[in-house]
């Protein structure tokens, strides 16, 4: 185990995609969780992370060896409209290389202004903060791509928000932090060849089986979009809303990025927002496919100088990418919905037996995980929870029966499919309180713990599987805070 082994390609760039910049020190750093599974991941001692100049790096107060911070421009389409963005509120320590060669961005956010901030502070709270930390640590014990977080270190400084209150800096990582915003700047500086080198860099650092042939530009889209459904797929089948699906919030690469107002979906039901300002529910839980087209539409827009030599074959090129992204989302999506129901083969039969569930669930307002999750202990047994879903239970067992696989292998496929554990939203604004007024990390820590391991084997529950009360008032989440 060792320390930070920086490496940064991202400064080999064009400089009009970043600008060097150092974080702003801050008063009395004290650090609030650590990932010590991560730091293992990236062959770094987490002791070190948590010694006196472990934190103060950590903060932003001083700069690790190596490192050459920097912010990233970026544009983005926000509710479908473009503005100028880039990392108002991160900045960039460089890029880590672990042991065996692995290429990771390091990147503090909370750590002061750039010369993107615009009227922003550059600055972040430690509720929202800790929050990426769970609900990122949630995802990657999911096995679904994601940003990590190795630490957020409380600042000893007020932030100014509705009300003041304590700052703190997360350590985010990241397979890089290109995202469709930063095609979206280089398309926008009105130069194509800054677009090739974007495009080229992406393509050596993330797609290097792409070989260096006429078509690698459209392979780098075919791909890109192949890992954003992906990406949105898993989503779905786990009931997470991602809440603020702007173009600048989304990674070429096809990791979950921004972890703003995302929330998981309790009740059933497609329509459902978190977010405050997403008043049109313009990214409600079934409208993330949708939107995902839309904005990998935005990208190969973007890469049309490149496609080709002819516009009007770039068009058509794009186009053809572009229109099939419904269908083979929904065949991804379909697939993963046939391993929550236990399934292992095709059948006509298979998207009506799906309907009706997520009608049912829908009109009988069923908790999304648990009906998954009970689905094992209705296999042989009336005597369920699903009671509502009685006689679409019959109809499921004799789809399962005509596959005549053994209940233990069923069992088996619906319990490593179906989590029992998710983030409550009740569950993390507890733990975020606790934190937040008394100083208390316990209750986030044994979140991370369980978060670890989602999928269980036994019906041995943890309060984190309990529903929020029956009145609870509609969960709300909030951007930029
Ligand atoms: P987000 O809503 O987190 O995707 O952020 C959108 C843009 O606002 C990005 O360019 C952020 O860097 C910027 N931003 C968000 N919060 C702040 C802040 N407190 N200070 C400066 N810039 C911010
Ligand atoms: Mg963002």
């Amino acid at each position: 185990m060792g320390s930070w082994n920086f490496s940064t390609t991202y400064t080999e760039l064009p400089r009009v995609l970043f600008t060097p910049v150092s974080p702003t020190p801050v008063s009395s750093p004290k650090p609030l969780l650590i990932n010590g599974r991560l730091a293992e991941a990236l062959d770094l001692d987490s002791r070190q992370l948590q010694s006196i100049e472990g934190v103060s790096q950590l903060s932003g107060n001083s700069l690790p060896q190596g490192s050459t911070p920097l912010a990233q421009a970026y544009a983005g389409h926000q509710f479908g409209h473009f503005t100028n963005l880039g990392d108002g509120r991160a900045i960039l320590l460089g890029e880590h290389l672990t042991l065996d060669g692995r290429r990771f961005d390091i990147q503090l956010k909370g750590s002061g202004k750039t010369p993107y901030s615009r009227r922003g502070d550059g600055r972040a709270a430690v509720g929202p903060m800790l929050r990426e930390y769970l609900i990122s640590e949630a995802m990657v014990g999911l096995g679904i791509p994601t940003t990590q977080s190795l630490a957020v270190i409380a600042t000893g400084d007020p932030v100014f928000r509705e009300t003041t209150v304590p700052g703190a800096v997360l350590t985010r990582i990241a397979a890089s932090h290109i995202r469709v915003g930063t095609f979206e700047f280089a398309a926008s500086q009105g130069d194509p060849s800054l677009v090739k080198s974007l495009a080229d860099y992406t393509i050596l650092r993330h797609f290097p089986e792409i070989p260096p042939s006429e078509d690698k530009y459209l392979l780098f889209l075919k791909e890109v979009i192949r890992r954003q459904i992906d990406l949105v797929s898993k989503w779905m089948l786990v009931g997470f809303i991602h809440g603020v699906m702007n173009t600048d919030n989304m990674s070429v690469v096809g990791e979950t990025i921004d972890y703003g107002p995302c929330a998981f979906m309790d009740k059933y039901d497609p329509a459902t927002v978190f977010s405050s300002i997403d008043t049109q529910g313009r990214y409600s839980y079934e409208n993330q496919p949708s939107i995902m087209q839309w904005n990998l539409t935005r990208f190969a827009e973007t890469l049309l100088p490149i496609l080709s030599e002819q516009p009007d074959r770039s068009v058509s090129m794009a186009q053809d990418e572009i229109s099939v992204i419904p269908s083979k989302f929904r065949s991804v999506w379909l697939e993963g919905m046939r391993k929550k129901l236990g399934l292992l083969t095709h059948s006509e039969d298979d998207i009506p037996l799906l309907q009706e569930l997520l009608t049912t669930m829908s009109e009988a307002h069923l908790d999304f995980t648990h009906t998954f999750f009970y689905l094992s202990s209705a296999l042989s047994t009336d005597v369920t929870p699903l009671e509502k879903l009685s006689k679409w239970l019959v109809r499921w067992r004799e789809r399962l029966n005509r596959e005549g696989r053994s209940e233990e292998d069923i069992v088996l496929q619906l319990r490593s499919t179906n989590p029992v554990y998710i983030p409550r939203n009740h569950k993390i604004e507890a733990a975020l309180r606790a934190a937040e007024d008394h100083s208390d990390v316990t209750l986030c820590e044994e979140l991370v713990a369980l978060f670890a391991n989602p999928f269980v084997s036994s019906d041995v529950l943890n309060p984190l599987f309990e529903l929020p009360p029956s009145d609870a008032p509609r969960y709300r989440t909030f951007c930029g805070t």
